[in-house]
């Protein structure tokens, strides 16, 4: 993991020689590292209490950070108590830019703790990583009707910067139709779908594992098919480290007027714009909607309708991570 991130001797020996010109007279005051060490953090000791800390720090207060660090899949190195360039650069810098931590140095603050503990707050399956108060989660479910219908949704996403998820079916990332790597570069989250589109509970458990651990979407959420689960199919997803994903407000978009038709058929019961209506009217604060790729989010105008309607009640949409979205994602993508 080490060997990833640059290795920056020169800058440090740099900054040595600056600290060693200036820190002198300051050696008295300065509570750096030694304050860092002597002070013990677990998971009862306030945010408030809990030292800032950076490269070169030591102590238990770095140990319980790796550890929340790891449990939000920031990092994956068993916590060693040191403060070094992977803690700072590869870890605590990337939740800062991805929760919006005013301070991106790498060093952690009070906001950093903050964020840490909040996103690793356990999982709730109807909210479906919507940690928030007054945030409103869209996850769009299955297929998109064009590779170009996809690509304005999720680059109207990052333009507004809005938090969505995306839920695609495995087979239709294997097709070509859903790239999920361009949805994480754009800071959403994807969640597995599974592969096909059965109703899990009429599989076999090994039907089960393998729907839910083919690689084409690779996401730690999964969001069973028509939300059909059970204790059975709850239990083959923690087995297997896969949050499962549902929802509290459905527009019901996939609506069909009449018999199922093929999808590509225009014969929903209501347009974008009501569904749009719908969840202005409905949705509250940390609350998380399902919507469809192939009826929502053929009209990607409908994220700004949605964030300006649902501010009016003072609420808004997620809001997209300041940068790329992981495979492995914390219990709570949205705060
Ligand atoms: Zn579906």
């Amino acid at each position: 993991m080490a060997a990833k991130f640059p290795r920056m001797g020169r800058t440090f020996a740099r900054f040595t020689l600056a600290a060693t010109v200036v820190a002198a007279p300051l050696l008295t005051t300065s509570v750096g590292g030694a304050h860092a060490s002597a002070v013990s953090c677990s998971s009862s000791t306030p945010v408030s209490s809990r030292p800032s800390l950076k490269v070169g720090d030591t102590g238990s207060c770095v140990t319980y950070l790796q550890t929340l660090l790891r449990n939000a899949k920031f990092i994956t190195a068993s916590p060693d108590g040191s403060y070094g360039p992977v803690t700072a650069a590869g870890a605590v810098q990337a939740v800062s830019e991805a929760y919006r931590v005013l301070r991106r140095d790498g060093t952690t603050t009070t906001a950093t703790w903050a964020v840490l503990e909040k996103i690793n707050k356990p999982f709730d399956k109807y909210t479906c990583g919507n940690g928030s108060s007054n945030k409103v989660l869209l996850v769009f479910d299955d297929q998109p009707v064009s590779t170009t219908s996809y690509r304005a949704l999720i680059d109207a996403a990052r333009a507004g910067r809005y938090g969505i998820g995306i839920a695609p079916n495995g087979e239709h990332v294997k097709s070509g139709l859903v790239d999920v790597k361009a949805a994480r570069d754009r800071g959403l989250l994807v969640v597995d779908h599974t592969y096909h589109h059965y109703p899990l509970t009429t599989l076999s458990s090994e039907q089960v594992v393998w729907e839910i651990t083919r690689s084409y979407v690779g996401s730690n959420y999964v969001r069973p098919p028509y939300g059909d689960e059970n204790s059975r199919i709850r239990a083959i997803l923690a087995q297997y480290g896969k949050n499962d994903c549902l929802w509290n407000v459905d527009p019901q978009d996939w609506k069909r007027v009449g018999r199922p038709l093929p999808l590509e058929v225009p014969d929903h019961r209501i347009t974008p714009s009501q569904v749009a209506d719908y969840i202005v009217g409905h949705a509250w604060g940390g609350s998380t909607v399902v919507v469809h790729m192939n009826h929502l989010g053929t009209d990607a105008r409908q994220l700004a309708r949605i964030d300006e309607g649902l501010r009016a009640r003072g609420l808004m949409l997620c809001r997209n991570w300041g940068r790329a979205s992981n495979p492995s994602m914390p219990n709570q993508y949205c705060l």
